[in-house]
């Protein structure tokens, strides 16, 4: 039997209807909230990211602006540029794009965002914040990856839930948000004896690794939810064939584009899976609509407000 496939775009499509409620209510009140992105020097990826989020920003009704430092710009260059969005008022929420070029110290940048503007969820005191539950700004993808599991009303509470990856912005926040919401976690990498056997004891895995197509059906329990964090991109005909021989919508893109992309789940799973995320249409879209989701938070509780914006992901 097939899995349910778990649709990110539609679920990204009610949280921004939602956020986009919530801004229309805050106009109201006066106060338009406001995000910053940072985006330093020239980088093609980056490029693109920070033009879907200001897109996104439009559509919701938030006001945007985008400051571009020169590739050459220093540390202190950059802090006092984010100084100064730290005490504007009109801006809620702050976001650093990464890479920053190579001469700036990343972590200090970082360090030096206002935590109740740091939409991206980064600074330690949120991380703090999250480990202690207490109210804060959530990483936006992990936050994307629960929202996902809560609207397909998959249970957290009391399951098994294993987590392949422990970075700072995906599997180690992810960890902790399933541990927040009772379920009982295991988290993997690179050092993990058996990673198989780690996985098939999941009723919901979580694969954030960065490998193509590296979680095959052997990983998956059957009838597991199978959450795909991964976005890698395959130009490599053997590789594509390994992944998608025979199916006729991905050989369109490929031929087209000379690539596509491919999440860290063997498409095979699909098979064993009870429910899974596509990528892409999955964890992807979430992202940018948490996003848009803590710059409004950001704005209410900076703004001390209590105007009852988003009540489910709340
Ligand atoms: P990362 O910082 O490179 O972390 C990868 C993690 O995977 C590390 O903890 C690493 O273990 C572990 N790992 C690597 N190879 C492994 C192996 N063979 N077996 C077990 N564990 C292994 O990556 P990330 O930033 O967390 O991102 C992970 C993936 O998610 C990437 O594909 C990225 O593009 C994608 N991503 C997607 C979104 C989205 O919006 N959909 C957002 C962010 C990231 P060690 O710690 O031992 O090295």
């Amino acid at each position: 039997m097939s899995a349910l496939i778990l649709d990110g775009t539609k679920i990204a499509q009610q949280i921004r209807s939602e956020v986009a409620a919530g801004v229309k209510v805050l106009v109201a009140a006066g106060a338009r909230p406001g995000l910053a992105v940072v985006l330093a020097g020239h980088n093609p990826a980056s490029e693109i990211y920070v033009r879907g989020k200001a897109k996104a920003c439009e559509e919701v009704g938030l006001y945007s602006e985008k400051l571009t430092p020169a590739e050459s710009v220093s540390t202190a260059e950059l802090l006092a540029t984010i100084e100064d969005l730290n005490r504007r008022d009109d801006i809620d929420g702050i976001l650093v794009q990464l890479p920053l070029p190579p001469q700036v110290d990343s972590k200090k940048v970082l360090l030096g965002v206002d935590p109740a503007k740091d939409v991206d969820g980064f600074h330690p005191m949120n991380v703090g914040f999250l480990s202690t539950q207490r109210p804060g700004l959530v990483p936006c993808t992990p936050a994307g990856v629960i929202e996902i599991l809560k609207r397909s009303n998959i249970p957290m509470a009391g399951r098994e839930a294993v987590v392949v990856g422990r970075s700072d912005i995906v599997g180690k926040p992810a960890a902790m948000l399933l541990i927040n919401a009772n379920a009982t976690v295991t988290v993997c990498h690179s050092k993990t004896h058996d990673l198989p056997g780690v996985c098939r004891r999941a009723d919901i895995l979580i694969a954030a690794i960065g490998r193509a197509g590296m979680i095959t059906r052997d990983y998956v329990k059957p009838g597991a939810t199978v959450i795909d964090v991964g976005m890698n991109t395959v130009t490599d005909r053997t590789e594509f064939e390994r992944f998608f021989a025979g199916n006729a919508k991905r050989e369109e893109t490929f031929l087209k584009k000379g690539s596509t992309l491919i999440g860290d789940v063997h498409p095979e799973v699909a098979e064993v899976a009870g429910a899974i995320t596509p990528v892409p249409g999955g964890v992807g879209p979430l992202t940018i609509a948490m996003l848009m989701f803590n710059t409004v938070k950001a704005a209410k509780m900076r703004r001390g407000t209590r105007i009852p914006v988003l009540s489910h992901t709340e």
